[in-house]
């Protein structure tokens, strides 16, 4: 009998060719409720999910014996209860390689945004104004960015800065390869320094116990001035009520934004100052993000099943 596939969310159609030609009976039912989800999960080997679906404890358990793997096509697995999973044998697989382009890109884009003022230009001149006075930007050649997790992400924002004329420090946990570094010709420095020399900071951590509110008023009170903070990692990296201060009175000139403590951030203060670009976290949002976490996925689902059929 073929190996099924439950597919719960929408996801490129490169995918199900994968699974198809492999030999998978893939069953396309994006959208399915939370309820008939549960009362169908037993009948599949691989459920195969986006951020949308939550695979709960309960899912899982309805799931086996025949359920062995659960298919994240992108990064966060925040929506899958990774204990249970663990608990009852069931092989979690995600693609965290398919977004570092896209989210790289985004992150050059709302640096380039802040600096040249380019989304309030957009605003103002649409109100019917020609605000060219106000609109004296910085460049960013020749500044110094600070990358905050030189992870994948970034280090290929470091990449495209490095083309930019900027110059790379950066700071992580661990031991990050020497012809990495040279690449970009960065620099390794603690958190303190980077924060207090760099005009560009990004944030490229995980969210962690160790990393949440990572950036907070006190570490912002080490930052120019001058600075632009942008965050694309996840929103409770930085405490953003002590960002919406300092953006405020003036203490950081500005940041880009792609997620946020609470998402969407309806009511926030930060939809309210110009000196802010904001994003709805769509750092993976592309076409070709998404063509390669779906990709990615299936390549890895038939992987499990032809080598160690589960
Ligand atoms: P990665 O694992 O390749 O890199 C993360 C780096 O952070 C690693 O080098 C790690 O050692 C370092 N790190 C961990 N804890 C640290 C700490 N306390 N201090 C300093 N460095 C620390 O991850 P990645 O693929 O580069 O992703 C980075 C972030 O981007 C993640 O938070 C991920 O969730 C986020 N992300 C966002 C989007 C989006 O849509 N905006 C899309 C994909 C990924």
């Amino acid at each position: 009998m073929n190996p099924k596939v439950l597919v719960a969310d929408p996801i490129d159609v490169s995918a199900v060719e994968i699974l198809k030609k492999a030999g998978f009976d893939v069953d396309l039912r994006p959208g399915i409720g939370a309820n008939e989800l549960e009362s169908v999960v037993s009948g599949y080997d691989v459920l195969v999910v986006r951020g949308r679906t939550k695979v709960t404890s309960k899912v899982l358990e309805r799931g086996v014996p025949r359920l062995k793997v659960v298919g994240r096509a992108g990064v966060g697995l925040d929506n899958i209860d990774l204990d249970a999973a663990s608990k009852l044998g069931v092989k979690v697989l995600n693609t965290p390689e398919s977004s570092t382009n896209s989210v790289a890109e985004l992150v050059v884009g709302l640096m380039l945004a802040v600096a040249r003022k380019i989304a309030w230009s957009d605003r103002v001149m649409r109100a019917g104004k020609w605000p060219k006075g106000e609109a004296m930007g910085v460049e960013l050649s020749g500044k110094t960015l600070g990358v905050v997790g030189f992870g994948r992400i970034g280090r290929k924002v470091a990449e495209v800065a490095y083309a930019m004329g900027m110059k790379i420090i950066a700071y992580d946990v661990i031991k990050i390869p020497e012809d990495v570094l040279a690449k970009t010709q960065a620099k390794l420095t603690s958190l303190e320094d980077l924060l207090r020399s760099a005009d560009v900071v990004t944030l490229h951590v995980p969210l962690t116990p160790e990393t949440r509110h990572l950036i907070n008023a006190e570490k912002i009170a080490l930052m120019k001035p001058s600075a632009i903070l942008v965050n694309a990692s996840r929103g409770e990296v930085v405490d953003e009520q002590a960002l919406v201060e300092a953006l405020s009175s003036g203490r950081l000139a500005g940041a880009g934004l792609d997620v946020y403590e609470r998402e969407p951030p309806t009511g926030s203060k930060l939809l309210e100052l110009d000196n802010v670009v904001l994003t709805p976290h769509i750092g993976a949002q592309t076409v070709e993000a998404q063509e390669a976490a779906a990709t990615m996925l299936a390549s890895k689902i038939v992987e499990v099943f032809t080598t160690s059929r589960p």
